[in-house]
């Protein structure tokens, strides 16, 4: 047994002995105040447990691990369901960003102890009314105030924002100069005054993103994590950070055994069906398609292994992914009749289809929408010519609007 196949085994066995208190048995019907509370509890166990923080430096509380670990642990802990998205966007992108970019060693530390720790939220503030694919196109300003700043301006979509306790923010420090090269990093505190959150309510009935609203939010300059105008290299940095995290060839949704026996269960003209060919169709191409994207996801942990970056065809897997799970979802809806409209406020997207197919365009935009991604795949793989960009090099207050 390799010390990876170890290593799993030993995560899936505490996985297994703490699925009973945290796992979705035990957060069916809980309000979101009280799942939440679970969530920063299952935080805390995973802490003490040595899984917390896996491949981060031991002096900032983690495991000193590598990737492979981390995603290993986390392929593993999918499977069952815990509170733990409350804590993705914050230990996956603006807490290891403050490890690398944060200043004051001291304050850095005590964040990073209290986020992994559950205690603490932090969110990412990037996209807007007008910033999200082309997120340099970004309209809230940072002006100078006395020796720090002054914020004005609206995000959106902005995960979590309502528990967050801090925030990585970009922002807009120079508008003479074009568009990438006129933006500033900060970290800001979520409770400051001036510093409005408004949820926003998705279609499946949570409202897990949020606008939020900047007025007049003095912030200091120690909170800035760039050079003035740098903060784009450090946006890249943010997104960049761990291109390859866990990836589920299902999309994020139910596994394909949930479509066969959902086939084997219901009749469809009075058989079956799954003995309709239509139906071992759509079957087979699942088959075939998640079998490929495991394959890229196999090549790319080999490539890990032996210390080799992964390519950009890691771009395919959420692609194709989510959106043949929104297609299946809606064939196992369809297959249902009027009962597969039932909704399930409860519901989980992995194992209950109407949550899977009703929250699957979100897995279309957020993290890169379907066409950046096609793009990533034009560029970088088939090698075709850059995207038309007609404001390059022009400044930004001259872009028309
Ligand atoms: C559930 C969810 C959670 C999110 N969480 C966060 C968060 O925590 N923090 C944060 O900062 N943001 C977050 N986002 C925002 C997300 O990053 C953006 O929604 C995403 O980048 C797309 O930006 P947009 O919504 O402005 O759409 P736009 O960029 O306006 O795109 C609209 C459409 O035009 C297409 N399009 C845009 N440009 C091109 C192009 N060059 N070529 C071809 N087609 C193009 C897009 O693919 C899309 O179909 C979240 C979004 C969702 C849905």
């Amino acid at each position: 047994m390799s010390n990876l196949d170890a290593y799993r085994s030993k995560a899936a066995a505490w996985l297994e002995s703490v699925r009973p208190t945290f796992g979705k048995c035990a957060r069916k019907g809980l309000s979101e105040a009280d799942d939440l509370a679970l969530g920063r509890r299952y935080q805390k166990a995973k802490f003490d447990a040595g899984y917390a923080g896996i491949n981060w430096p031991t002096e900032y509380g983690g495991q000193g691990l590598t990737h492979l670990e981390k995603v290993t642990f986390e392929a593993e802990e999918m499977k069952h369901g815990f509170p733990n998205a409350y804590f993705g966007i914050s230990l996956g992108m603006p807490v290891p960003i403050l490890m690398q970019f944060g200043e004051d060693k001291d304050f850095v530390r005590e964040r990073v102890l209290k986020a992994l720790q559950g205690e603490e939220i932090w969110c990412q503030l990037f996209s807007e009314p007008a910033g999200g694919s082309d997120l340099a196109g970004l309209r809230t300003r940072a002006e100078t105030d006395g020796n720090g700043w002054k914020l004005n301006g609206q995000k959106v979509w902005t995960s979590w924002a309502q528990y967050s306790d801090y925030g990585v923010i970009v922002a807009r420090t120079d508008p003479n100069v074009p568009k990438h090269k006129g933006l500033t990093y900060f970290w800001v505190d979520m409770k400051a005054p001036g510093v409005t959150v408004r949820p926003i309510k998705l279609a499946g009935g949570d409202s897990h993103v949020n606008e939020v609203f900047f007025d007049d939010v003095k912030i200091g300059d120690d909170h800035r994590m760039s050079p003035v105008g740098g903060g784009f290299a450090v946006a890249m940095a943010t997104l960049m950070i761990e291109r390859y995290v866990a990836t589920d060839s299902g999309g994020f949704g139910p596994h394909l055994d949930l479509f066969i026996d959902l086939a084997k269960a219901t009749d469809f003209g009075g058989k079956p069906a799954i003995e309709d060919s239509r139906i071992r169709q759509q079957i087979a191409r699942n088959y075939a398609m998640r079998s490929g994207l495991d394959a890229i996801t196999a090549r790319a942990m080999l490539m890990m292994q032996a210390g080799m970056t992964p390519g950009p065809e890691g771009s395919l897997n959420k692609l194709v992914s989510v959106r043949s799970r929104q297609k299946l979802s809606e064939l196992a809806i369809d297959l249902q009749g009027s009962s597969g409209f039932a909704y399930d406020a409860h519901g989980f997207v992995k194992d209950n289809w109407t949550n899977s197919w009703i929250n699957a365009p979100t897995g279309r935009i957020a993290g890169g929408a379907d066409e950046m991604l096609l793009n990533t795949i034009a560029e970088k793989i088939l090698g075709l010519p850059q995207d038309h960009r007609p404001d390059k090099g022009v400044p930004f207050n001259q872009i028309p609007a």
